[in-house]
């Protein structure tokens, strides 16, 4: 049985996925993006088509949310500033996006009674060094003069409006991706080292190791990404819940740039750089990130199938053919 579905951000890397799995499977989506991170080529081939329809504009657009909202069976809100050096380079567009933006999408869905996913980050985990991260721990976060804890903090800020309306009734489900990477990551690779290093690999460039490289992450191909968020979205019993979504194996960055040379074929050769010549002084690292997928297992039947080296052999296949050389 086919729904309408709003998508916020739905031109963004994974809001755009999310759509072509949408559309696939027969459902009319409404997708609003205000192109500052998301792109027109990410959901180009579906412009035009009957089922399809896009709104260049923002979520706080309250006069526009109410319309949707009134309109549509279920939400999906991914609309936000994401990655860590926007976030850094800009605070202030961060938190009114992300905060108020949301505030908004929530507050309309609830005013018709529309079902949310709201896409939240592991980044809320901060620098917990209790590993995996299971989604009732504590987060750890760093002092507010860090700008980098303002994106988990606004994300924490948006989880606890999913709890709140979740307790006036609302059916409202979270989700926490850990760092997803697949084809249509942004070139520049502001949200993602996985982008960063591929597209060094291919120009040729020093791959850019910022660190000693023995930070962790749980590298999650966008396909699975996807299918956990369709999951929260489905699974009745996801409903007043948030979801670790992720994959389980952890991956140093040098491995992964390591994996990435080999697969590209790259004669760069791997530097280390220091954290400050990237971001500025006083940065802070998550120094390793890892998801306990236990909940969304049991509760939405989640299972991460794509192995990093066959992930990447496809984002890499995906970059030659649309990174500028
Ligand atoms: N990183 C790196 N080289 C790069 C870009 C990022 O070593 O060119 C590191 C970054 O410092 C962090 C990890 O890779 O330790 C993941 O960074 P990313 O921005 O992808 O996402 P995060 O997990 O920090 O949100």
């Amino acid at each position: 049985l086919s729904m309408k579905i709003l998508v916020t951000g739905g031109a963004g890397y994974i809001g755009s996925h999310l759509v072509d799995r949408l559309l696939e499977r027969g459902d009319e989506v409404y997708a609003i993006d205000n192109l500052s991170t998301g792109k027109i080529s990410n959901i180009q081939h579906h412009l035009g088509a009957d089922r399809f329809h896009f709104l260049n504009d923002t979520i706080l657009n309250e006069a526009l949310l109410d319309r949707l909202a009134s309109d549509v069976d279920l939400v999906y809100h991914l609309a936000a500033l994401v990655g860590v050096k926007y976030v850094v380079a800009d605070p202030l567009a961060a938190i009114k996006t992300n905060v108020t933006g949301t505030e908004a999408v929530l507050g309309a869905a609830f005013k018709y009674w529309k079902k949310v996913v709201l896409a939240s980050s592991s980044e809320i985990y901060g620098k917990s060094a209790k590993i995996p991260f299971h989604e009732e721990d504590d987060r750890v976060l760093g002092p507010t003069s860090v700008g980098r804890w303002s994106y988990s903090t606004s994300k924490a800020i948006d989880e606890h409006f999913a709890f709140a309306y979740a307790a006036k009734g609302l059916p409202v489900a979270t989700v926490r991706f850990f760092n997803s990477y697949g084809p249509r990551l942004d070139e520049k690779g502001y949200g993602s080292v996985v982008a960063n290093l591929v597209r060094q690999a291919l120009k040729g460039e020093p791959l850019t190791v910022h660190g000693d490289g023995r930070q962790t992450r749980c590298f999650t191909y966008i396909d699975d990404t996807v299918e956990g968020t369709l999951l929260a979205g489905e699974v009745k019993a996801g409903e007043g819940l948030v979801f670790n979504i992720g994959a389980e194996a952890e991956t140093t960055i040098l491995e992964l740039a390591t994996t990435i040379k080999r697969l590209t074929g790259s004669r760069s050769e791997i530097v280390f750089v220091p954290y400050r010549d990237y971001y500025g002084e006083g940065f802070e690292d998550t120094r390793r990130r890892v998801p306990s997928i236990d909940r969304a297992k049991t509760v939405l039947g989640f299972v991460p199938k794509v192995k990093l080296e066959e992930g990447l052999m496809r984002t890499i296949a995906w970059c030659r053919e649309h990174y500028t050389r």
